[in-house]
């Protein structure tokens, strides 16, 4: 594997990945990597000739009073696992290299972008499409792989490939992969690393407390009074704040009152310590 820092050396890279019909495919991430990034590293492995990993912790998508400065960085340690999984190329420019002085361009997608998320961190999602775009015109990937643990985000990327036209890689090229959790159901994170163990194991409360609620809507209990039953399991779990717990539509992530015809989701954003976590888990009518 080999690893690039500069825009000239990954595309010297690439142009020796790409020869005849070779197919790319990028998973990009910000580090910190964990069983369930590479996953998605063994995903892009089964459907592509090379893979293209990127590392990149990308101020634009942190507030002001975010984690940018916190977060994990150990890219010694990434590189060494996507090596182990097969990975051609690595991708890891500084933030020179991806905003050289004088960057002025926004790609900002409404609607998807507006709620839950977006709602609670301003500028977060124009930050993900605006870094995003540019690393599908940096690698210009077959295909390119995300998680569904980060939904909102997902559908944000499929929102902005659809609208501009990308042909690298288009819409429907864009994958989801299934969130992969702890053993206990904690939808894993970078971020989790930030809980004490007693934050840890109060954790758990999340994953299980959105399957019952997610089995409750399904059975067709009301949807606002087991939306509050989760929120209080959680703050009785330990956990400080609930930023939203919403059903909505899977497509629009509109919120809905009622399970419909169409799929559904249940989205959380809870706050445990100083630590924000999210997680998703499709509705489905039993
Ligand atoms: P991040 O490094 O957090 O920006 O994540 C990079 C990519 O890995 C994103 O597409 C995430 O959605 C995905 N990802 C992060 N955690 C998980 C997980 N537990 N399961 C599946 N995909 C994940």
């Amino acid at each position: 594997m080999q690893t690039v820092k500069t825009l000239q050396m990954l595309r010297t890279a690439l142009a020796h990945l790409r020869v005849g019909d070779a197919t790319i495919a990028l998973v990009p991430t910000m580090g910190a990597l964990h069983e369930g990034h590479l996953t998605l590293v063994r995903r892009a492995k089964a459907e592509a000739d090379h893979v293209v990993a990127s590392i990149f912790v990308n101020p634009k998508q942190f507030g002001a009073n975010e984690d940018l400065d916190a977060y994990p960085r150990q890219l010694a340690a990434d590189a060494a696992m996507l090596e182990t999984e097969g990975v051609a190329l690595l991708w890891a420019p500084d933030v020179a290299a991806m905003y050289p002085a004088g960057f002025v361009t926004n790609v900002s997608v409404a609607g998807v972008s507006e709620g839950l998320c977006g709602a609670a961190r301003p500028g977060h999602f124009d930050g993900v499409a605006t870094v995003v775009c540019k690393l599908f015109n940096q690698v210009q990937p077959d295909i390119a792989f995300f998680g569904e643990k980060d939904f909102q985000q997902l559908a944000v990327i499929r929102a902005m490939a659809r609208d501009l036209d990308l042909t690298r890689p288009h819409v429907d090229s864009i994958i989801g992969v299934p969130t992969v959790r702890e053993a206990d159901g904690l939808a894993m994170s970078s971020r989790n690393r930030y809980l004490s163990p007693d934050q840890r194991a109060a954790a758990a409360a999340l994953p299980r407390a959105m399957r019952e609620a997610a089995s409750a809507i399904g059975g067709g209990a009301d949807a606002a009074g087991a939306l509050a039953r989760m929120e209080a399991e959680l703050i009785a779990a330990g956990f400080a704040s609930v930023d939203y717990a919403v059903l909505a539509d899977s497509r629009s992530l509109e919120p809905l009152d009622a399970l419909g015809s169409d799929p559904a989701r249940l989205l959380v954003a809870a706050r445990i310590g100083g630590t924000r976590l999210i997680d998703n888990l499709a509705v489905a009518r039993a």
